[in-house]
């Protein structure tokens, strides 16, 4: 074969794979593909699993093991070229992709599979195959043409509407720019947001600074400068966007909210669910938007107090009322003259190298698995590397690569992605590989990098998909590793994997000053952990918030009710707002989670997955934190199952119990520990 991406044989050919390779390997795999499917169709007049399962799942798994090495490169490389090669090619997978959820015939196949699976049939097989009948099932593939025809209608308008939302976010933040020739307006703000702010300036040939309404900037403002004016009117700027409160009313989102809100409904409607908030949780841990509201509301009566001691904690210091705009400066202020942390003294502690090398003892010390550098790989940058991964009997049981810098053209952010899925059917079998990125800074000239604290908890967050990944024992791609496990559960491995980033123990062998080789000492690891908990209830209070007014917006629209959005989120900050919103606040016209993301009625998953994260975590504690019977219940019930098994269950499995919130609030300080 000479395309390169289509050899699957071993790990991808990162020296010879190249952008003009990708759409000819995408379409010569789609023909091929589709030519297998009507051949499977045609000849599967009783198919089981075996016959129609198995090869489809081989199918997919083919598909995403091309495709993953070109959705990897546009992201770590990002030259125009890979960009270019990565949208030509992202509609004919896109339309590959909504052909097969769209095909009757093949859902039917499915359909007599899962009557004719014999009783004792193994659960993941029972799992692969309803999860994919609810897939069909959520894509209106079995509705009656007319209907079938208006969802997909519905789905395109959707799709469009959620882009043009984003798009005048985006406009709306652009057009805007603050000008300033005095350096003292800008008191407080960081060296490095002061040179973007005069680059920027120098690149409209003005002199001084000037300040734009992206996200660094905003975060910067709202922290850090001592200006209170500044702050408010960055703030208003901001929580204006793209609304009837902005200057520019022509990126006003409130129609594609109306238009959103309503089409979702009727698109969920058609598909059997009373509301859109149902369609979301069919694919999710939490069972009723009842339930979900019940948990945020018991969240919220147990932080109230809390937050509202941290309010006045704030009020005392600032000596003066905290408006919005003045809770992350004020925040800012307290943490440095209580807990008089610095980050550089604490990078110092922090070597890059150290903090992985302590990682994979970790790893060790809870699963038995260990890891080996192997330069041979070939990578797609010098700062890659590939670790091979054994289980205790020394078998082999997968991979991973690691980018760990930041450099031009790369995408910000963290993530892990997968590179191979696990996979063994009719006898043939692949280990997962994956890869875990970051944007840490590069190393200096004597090689060596430093991390924040932040960037720690980052990298054992992204190990924890890892671990996700790797330690699964599912057969079937669909649903092995991080596949087909519901939205709200997702983040439990990684934050789990958090916690570990804050126990001393964990810490000191992660840990050993560039200069002395000296382990972090227990006083600066106290005032971390202190810090840890400033603002957390406040915090904790705002995303209840967040989570509430999107579950109720969703669950509670009605086509024949003119409802107010605004409405809802007064109603929902009378409840659990602490902090007085002025009038002009339009939140919902910025909110990209909820109305161009996937977080539609979805926005709780954060504070789910870290409750049954802190209450995973506390399982640990309670047995000591590197209990191998914990650990080794933790593996089996939850790292290894995949998307295979009912996730509350295996939850109770392991826990002996349903999730309790009680961990997650004392790990913030809310409750005493
Ligand atoms: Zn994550």
């Amino acid at each position: 074969m000479s395309n390169p991406l289509l050899d699957t044989s071993s790990l991808p050919r990162f020296a010879d794979i190249a952008p003009e390779h990708v759409v000819p390997a995408l379409e010569h795999l789609i023909a091929t593909q589709r030519s297998k499917l009507v051949d499977l169709l045609a000849t599967a007049t009783e198919p089981d699993f075996d016959s129609l399962v198995a090869p489809l799942e081989d199918m997919e798994h083919e598909l995403s093991r091309v495709w993953s090495p070109v959705s990897h490169l546009q992201g770590v490389l990002g030259s125009r070229e890979w960009r270019d090669a990565y949208n030509e090619a992202l509609p004919i997978l896109t339309e590959y992709g909504t052909e097969l959820s769209q095909n009757a015939h093949l859902q039917q196949a499915y359909a007599s599979v899962d009557s004719a699976l014999p009783d004792d049939a193994p659960e993941a097989r029972r799992s692969a195959v309803a999860q994919a009948l609810r897939d069909f099932r959520l894509a209106g593939v079995d509705l009656p043409d007319e209907d079938k025809s208006r969802f997909k209608e519905i789905m395109q308008t959707l799709a469009a509407t959620q882009a043009d939302f984003d798009h005048n976010i985006q406009d709306a933040s652009d057009a805007w720019t603050l000008h300033f020739d005095q350096i003292e307006n800008l008191a407080g703000l960081p060296a490095q947001t002061l040179e973007r702010a005069a680059a920027e300036a120098a690149r409209c040939d003005r002199d001084g600074w000037l300040l734009t309404l992206d996200f660094p900037t905003y975060h910067a403002v709202m922290t850090h400068a001592d200006n209170r004016s500044l702050r408010e009117t960055l703030y208003h700027a901001w929580v204006t966007r793209a609304s009837d409160q902005s200057a520019n009313v022509q990126w006003d989102n409130s129609g594609n909210i109306d238009k959103i809100l309503a089409l979702r409904h009727e698109a969920a409607n058609l598909v059997g669910f009373q509301n859109y908030a149902g369609y979301s949780l069919a694919t999710k841990m939490a069972e009723t938007p009842d339930q979900v509201v019940d948990f945020l509301r018991e969240l919220a009566a147990h932080s109230r107090a809390a937050a509202a001691a941290e309010l006045d904690e704030l009020r005392e210091l600032g000596g003066m009322a905290i408006e919005p705009w003045d809770l992350g400066y004020c925040l800012e202020k307290l943490k440095q003259e209580k807990f008089s942390l610095s980050n550089e003294a604490l990078r110092q502690y922090f070597p890059v190298a150290t903090v992985i090398d302590g990682l994979f003892d970790l790893a060790s010390n809870l699963y038995g698995v260990t890891f080996k550098r192997d330069d041979s790989v070939i990578t797609w940058h010098d700062d890659a590397r590939f670790y091979s991964v054994r289980d205790s009997s020394g078998d082999e049981i997968g991979g991973f690569y690691t980018d760990l810098f930041a450099r031009s053209g790369k995408r910000t952010g963290a993530w892990v992605d997968d590179c191979i899925n696990r996979k063994n059917l009719n006898g043939h079998a692949t280990l997962p590989v994956g890869y875990l990125v970051c944007n840490f800074a590069p190393p200096d000239e004597t090689g060596r990098s430093l991390l924040t604290h932040d960037d720690v908890v980052t990298v054992f967050h992204e190990f924890g998909h890892m671990l996700h990944h790797l330690l699964t024992r599912i057969d079937y791609p669909s649903i092995a590793g991080i596949n087909g496990v519901p939205w709200d559960a997702v983040e439990l491995p990684s934050q789990f994997m958090e916690n570990f980033a804050w126990s001393f123990e964990v810490l000191e062998r992660c840990s050993g000053h560039a200069k002395t080789g000296e382990p972090l000492p227990r006083d600066l690891f106290g005032r971390l952990e202190d810090s840890r908990h400033a603002g957390a209830a406040l915090a904790m209070m705002r995303q209840i918030e967040l989570a509430l007014f999107d579950i109720r917006l969703h669950a509670e629209y009605q086509p024949s009710v003119d409802m107010s959005v605004l409405q809802i989120l007064d109603e929902v900050r009378a409840e659990v707002s602490l902090l007085q919103h002025p009038g002009y606040n339009r939140l919902p016209h910025g909110f990209s989670h909820i109305f161009a993301g996937g977080y539609a009625a979805g926005y709780y998953s954060y504070k789910w997955a870290e409750v049954l994260a802190a209450d995973a975590y506390a399982a640990f504690e309670e047995a000591g934190i590197f209990d191998a019977e914990t650990a080794q219940r933790f593996r089996h019930e939850i790292l290894e199952i995949g998307g295979s098994r009912d996730f509350m269950q295996a939850y109770v499995d392991f826990r002996g119990r349903k999730p309790e919130i009680d961990a997650l609030l004392r790990q913030s300080g809310i409750v005493a520990e």
